[in-house]
């Protein structure tokens, strides 16, 4: 941050950046698996598409922004890592309330890779729980840009573990599933699958997904999905940078399946870590 290099314990943002105050920020999170990352291109193209719609610029450029991306990780010498990249509005010498007197700010690191599933969960399936929780709608925010707007996700957290579950699902405004605190979910019925269309982030790993169907030949769309759609499915899944395709056994009360990771969530999960090591889908971090 600030054109420089820290340790995480001496990254200190200012109480007045407006990424604090008014969440006005976007940002991007894309991994790093055995030293690659995986779809770096596709994380910058969101995040530079992001700034865009906000109206923020930076004085670098994306060959650029992929260095430091690259120069973190490498201080770092995580093998497998979670690195973010931010930009805040950042705020104004003058202490202007006009937005566009602000001076952004490029923020970027690299933690130990993290995961929404443990590894118990990943064997045995998530417990979620479908909060009443409305998702902010898209009239509201754009949700394709990558945001910090995360009361209500974090309040159906709050209801799903109240409720005993792990973690969980809410809704959007017509009552059809949104996403979850930092994931998107999928349902596989007679062997279709099927995302939320509606007022959800395109996730990468999302997209992935498609592109894995596509390889496949699975028949794969993005509707809404309401819940008895959801609970009735053969399959559910979840999908995140962290942690990458990830089995959901139990909604509320109801058992997904037989309660077990089924066949084609094991096969997609299977296809998605093996794509970890291809050139085509990964780049490396140059250590050096
Ligand atoms: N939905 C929300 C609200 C998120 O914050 C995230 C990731 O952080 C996702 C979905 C999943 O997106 P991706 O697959 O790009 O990690």
């Amino acid at each position: 941050m600030d054109g420089q290099y820290l340790p995480m314990s001496e990254a200190k943002l200012s109480v007045l950046d407006w990424g604090f105050l008014h969440s006005d920020a976007t940002y991007d999170t894309v991994h790093v698996w055995n030293g690659r990352f995986f779809r770096l291109d596709l994380h910058l193209d969101r995040f530079f598409r992001g700034m865009e719609k906000l109206r923020m610029k930076l004085p670098y450029n994306r060959t650029e922004i992929e260095k430091i991306l690259s120069t973190c990780v490498a201080l770092s010498g995580h093998k497998s890592a979670y690195v973010e990249m931010i930009c805040t509005r950042g705020g104004s010498p003058t202490f202007s309330r006009d937005p566009r007197q602000s001076e952004n700010r490029f923020i970027a690191f690299a933690v130990p890779f993290g995961s929404v599933a443990n590894k118990e969960q990943l064997e045995r399936g998530l417990h979620v729980a479908i909060s009443n929780t409305v998702r902010i709608p898209p009239r509201s925010i754009d949700p394709t840009i990558k945001n910090y707007h995360w009361l209500d996700l974090v309040k159906g957290l709050f209801d799903a573990y109240d409720y005993g579950a792990e973690t969980a699902l809410i809704v959007d405004i017509n009552d059809n599933i949104a996403e979850g605190p930092g994931f998107n979910v999928f349902t596989v019925k007679d062997g279709c699958l099927k995302t939320p269309a509606y007022g959800v982030l395109a996730g990468i790993t999302r997209q992935t997904v498609f592109d894995l169907c596509d390889e496949l030949s699975l028949s794969v769309s993005a509707g809404d999905i309401d819940r008895n759609e959801l609970k009735g499915a053969d399959e559910v899944f979840i999908t995140s940078t962290a942690g990458g395709i990830m089995p959901v056994s139990k909604i509320d009360e109801t058992v997904i399946g037989d309660g077990k990771v089924a066949a084609l969530t094991r096969q997609l999960t299977d296809l998605y870590w093996e794509k970890h090591a291809d050139p085509a889908w990964s780049t490396a971090v140059n250590y050096a």
